[in-house]
């Protein structure tokens, strides 16, 4: 029995539950997800403080222009000195320093000249001008950043503000792939007529590091229940996430399900109403721990991967469950055709007309032409019943690779 894509990954995101949260420093947390939410441990700013150079004033004291007021003393950026500005004086600002105490206002240097001891300023300002007051970006006890955020430049310098030195954030999934098929050899091998080159390890190792999960390492097995069950067994003792490619349909060498069953796996679904990758397998071993049987034509692969795979290794890194599949909605350059049964994912190009962003379907052989999918950036996911889809309706793709 078919089921839906819907159900599909509800079943498995009734599953995956994000990983035990850990403390990591500033410097391992690129693009990991925050568990925690940062505040701001003070106003932001914590003081009043200059946003020019110039000169600290009473802006009452430029109420009649041109006039002289006499320079007192000087703040820098980092300086605790405390110079106070009375009526008739005022004090020299670097940007971001302190406001000097009395002045409601600071003149930018560039609107000024300055002799000996004195200002002479020759424009009104009003009172505020030039200063950022204290509280005003946030005030202590704020969310900055919050939980599930993605952890880029901006979030992580914001942890640093608030002095948070060692954020708690989800970790990475420990994931494995492992490719069957006794025809497969790896790139660096001669091969002969009856045998291929295992590219499904690669792509699969190659779309883990695009979003974020590097250093996964890819091996092959050969078509045989027992050494695949203790392959199974050992990649499942030492990972969140084990991805198999190939062996999951009804051939006579097929054995990932009967793999899966001897290491005491379940199989939560083994069949989905879509093309390519119908017989996609989804099963959890013990608590947390999840196992990806795609199809091994390569076309198969990519969307079990980008379908099932990704959105559960999303999860399991903190991702809100809403947004673990990652989908664009872009108007259509040529024209497709949807399936009456089956969810049919076509392969699809971006290109950027002048009137913007559009996805243009990419022809295919079927599912093991990755010759063609070599000429695409993802997936153009048609509903079944889509029918006829015209030039310039817009369709759902899935990318292959993260984009902002
Ligand atoms: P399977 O799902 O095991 O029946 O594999 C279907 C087809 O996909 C095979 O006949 C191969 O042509 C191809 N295939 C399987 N595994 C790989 C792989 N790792 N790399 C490239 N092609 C593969
Ligand atoms: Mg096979």
């Amino acid at each position: 029995m078919l089921i839906t894509l819907n159900k599909a990954l509800n079943i498995i995101l009734e599953q995956v539950r994000p990983l035990k949260a850990l403390r990591l420093s500033l410097d391992q947390i690129a693009g990991y997800r925050l568990a925690e939410e940062i505040r701001s441990d003070r106003d932001q700013p914590a003081a009043d403080r200059s946003a020019m150079d110039g000169f600290a004033v009473r802006s009452g004291d430029l109420r009649k222009c041109p006039c002289e007021l006499r320079l007192v003393g000087e703040v820098a950026a980092g300086s605790s000195d405390r110079p106070r500005v009375r009526t008739g004086t005022c004090v020299r600002i670097l940007t971001g320093a302190n406001v000097a105490p009395g002045a409601d206002a600071v003149v930018k240097v560039e609107e000024t000249r300055e002799t000996k001891h004195a200002v002479t300023f020759t424009k009104t300002i009003k009172l505020g001008a030039n200063i950022r007051k204290r509280g005003e970006e946030a005030t202590k006890g704020a969310v900055l950043v919050k939980k599930g955020a993605l952890l880029g430049a901006a979030q992580i310098g914001l942890c640093a503000t608030v002095g948070k030195a060692s954020p708690k954030v989800y970790p990475r999934p420990r994931i494995t792939v492992l490719c069957t098929g006794a025809e497969l050899r790896s790139a660096s091998d001669k091969v002969g007529g009856h045998e291929l080159r295992d590219s499904n390890g690669p792509s699969l190792c190659t779309a883990l590091s695009l979003w974020g999960y590097a250093d996964v390492i890819h091996s092959t097995v050969p078509d045989d229940p027992k050494v695949l069950a203790a392959k199974v067994k050992r990649a499942v003792s030492e990972h969140d996430v084990v991805i198999l490619s190939g062996g999951v349909s009804v051939g006579k060498y097929d054995f990932v399900p009967e793999a899966i069953k001897l290491v005491g796996g379940k199989i939560r679904f083994h069949g989905v109403a879509m093309k390519p990758g119908k017989p996609e397998l989804y099963a959890t071993v013990g608590r947390n721990k999840h196992i990806f049987g795609l199809p091994g034509n390569p076309l198969s692969v990519m969307t079990g991967f980008y379908e099932f795979a990704l959105p559960a290794i999303r999860r399991l890194s903190g991702v809100d469950a809403k947004l673990c599949q990652a989908a664009l909605r872009l108007p259509l350059a040529g024209e497709v055709v949807g399936l009456d049964k089956l969810v049919r994912f076509v392969l699809g190009k971006i290109v950027y007309h002048k009137k913007g962003t559009a996805v243009e379907p990419v022809k295919s052989q079927g599912s093991g032409d990755l010759i063609s999918g070599g000429n695409a950036d993802g997936m153009i996911v048609l509903p079944k019943k889509a029918g006829k889809i015209s030039s310039g309706s817009v369709v759902t793709f899935r990318p292959w690779r993260p984009l902002p």
